[in-house]
């Protein structure tokens, strides 16, 4: 270090060097190139008020020490110069995770949205007649190719799709909705909530657990707008229960004169069965039983960007666009470029699984997973010798995001066991489990019956996990 001034020099000065003299220094200059100097600056200042506080507590002198606010400051600025959105390893067991961003998008699809992010696009101008287009029109065919339904809009996820459907057809006006399926989603979207924000009155009816074709009728006065369905999707109701057929729904609210709509929440085009999976409803069977009105989400089963489309009737879907609340809710050209480029994909249904990642993971086999584990528990092993015991156990992963919610698929977990038992035990997990958080691609994992549990279901990319163990092995 060439410097020249004794504030800096010597090895423990009582008060810390300025800022305009740390701001000159060699080792400075790279951190300036990097990340500008105001915001060298403002950091500096930072860490300069923190040393200042520790000495006044009670720190020596060496807290001023020219290299320790050197890398306290370089340490600072990197921590700031990442990404607050970030990857990380889905290792959680819930394929579609609400909370770590729900659906990975195909190749293609992410293609798509870098094409359509980086430049000038036709998002809503009409090529072949050089005139001012809807941005919809981009992908209506497609959808109605793919589900036979007349016409389709879409916006910024289903919430949204709901919100406009109830707000253009039942503002002011009855929805008959079984007591059974007035469904909260996530802590944020209730079905009475949203209701309300729709300017739509709710009229339940029916049981928790059980609700007849005549309740339904029965409820339905000059008020009502429109009878709806909500798929149940996070939970299920057993045991002594029923329910009222789709098509029953239909008949009702069609011979009074009403529409018949149904939220699927996580809306598939195929049948999840051909993939070894339980059945799911899909968009065209609710078509076929009746609807006048599908709602779903773009990024849960059908595994596309976040999105809600309303699929249905020509005139209904019209009344819909109109509503002056569509302009507020409506996706863009990125969530458009990616649903685009999802939904050709479901034209080969054959090739799905290899190229929709949902599916593929949602489909993977016990044995494609077992491999992976095996691949992996060595390396596993060894990083955390001493920190903690690894062995491989069966568990099972669900689907999420409101799919399926009882259904599980059988899966494989490294389960992770730190030394500790008894006191101390619970402690160890948690900071085993902050550990693998604070990797520099975070790893998610669950706690379950002592262990922290790393389900291999949703592990593509097994390289890039491996090479981060280094990190958990340099830790005390
Ligand atoms: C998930 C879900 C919603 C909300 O969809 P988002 O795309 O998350 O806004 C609404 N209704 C049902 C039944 C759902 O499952």
């Amino acid at each position: 270090m060439m410097m020249t001034d004794d504030a800096l020099t010597k090895p423990h000065p009582t008060r810390p060097p300025s800022v305009d003299r740390l701001l000159s220094v060699p080792e400075t200059a790279g951190l300036i190139a990097r990340f500008g100097r105001p915001f060298v600056a403002a950091n500096l200042r930072e860490v300069l008020d923190e040393a200042r506080e520790r000495h006044a507590r009670g720190d020596g002198a060496e807290v001023f020490a020219v290299d320790t606010l050197l890398s306290r400051l370089a340490e600072r600025l990197e921590s700031r110069a990442r990404p607050a959105l970030r990857p990380v390893f889905n290792l959680t067991g819930t394929v579609l995770h609400t909370n770590l961003g729900r659906a990975p998008l195909p190749e293609e699809a992410i293609n798509a949205v870098a094409a359509a992010a980086r430049g000038a696009s036709n998002l809503e101008y009409d090529l072949a007649r050089g005139r001012r287009g809807d941005r919809d029109d981009l992908i209506v065919e497609l959808i109605r190719e793919l589900t036979g339904a007349e016409a389709a809009t879409v916006v910024n996820n289903n919430a949204a799709a709901v919100l406009l459907m109830l707000n253009t057809l039942a503002l002011r006006k009855e929805v008959v909705v079984s007591r059974g399926e007035l469904v909260e989603i996530g802590g944020a979207f209730r079905v009475p909530d949203v209701m309300s924000r729709a300017g739509a009155k709710l009229r339940e009816v029916g049981t928790t657990n059980r609700t007849h074709a005549f309740d339904f009728e029965q409820a339905i006065t000059p008020r009502t707008a429109l009878l709806l369905k909500v798929h149940t999707s996070n939970y299920a109701v057993q045991g002594f229960t029923s329910r009222v057929p789709e098509a029953q729904l239909a008949a009702i609210a069609h011979g009074a004169g009403l529409p018949f709509a149904v939220d699927l929440g996580s809306g598939t085009f195929i049948d999840l069965e051909r993939f070894g999976l339980p059945h799911e409803p899909t968009v065209q069977e609710a078509l076929a039983a009746g609807a006048d009105l599908v709602t779903f989400s773009g990024d849960k089963l059908l595994g596309g960007p976040q999105a809600g489309i309303i699929v249905g009737g020509r005139e209904l879907v019209a009344r819909i666009k109109k509503n002056p609340l569509k302009r507020a809710l409506r996706c863009d050209k990125m969530t458009l470029a990616a649903l685009e480029a999802v939904l050709r994909l479901y034209r080969d249904p054959e090739r799905l699984t290899e190229r929709l990642p949902t599916l593929r993971l949602l489909a993977r086999s016990e044995g494609d997973i077992l491999a992976c584990a095996q691949r992996l528990l060595p390396a596993v092993r060894a990083a955390l010798t001493g920190r903690a015991e690894v062995s491989l156990e069966p568990c099972q992963s669900q689907i999420g995001s409101g799919a399926l919610p009882v259904e599980r698929l059988p899966s494989l977990a490294l389960a992770l066991r730190p030394p500790v038992r008894g006191k101390g035990e619970g402690r160890a997990l948690q900071q085993l489990e902050a550990d693998l958080r604070a990797l520099p691609v975070p790893v998610i994992g669950r706690i379950e019956a002592g262990a922290l549990r790393l389900d291999l279901r949703c592990l593509d990319d097994e390289d890039g996990l491996l090479a981060q163990l280094a990190h958990l092995e340099k830790r005390p």
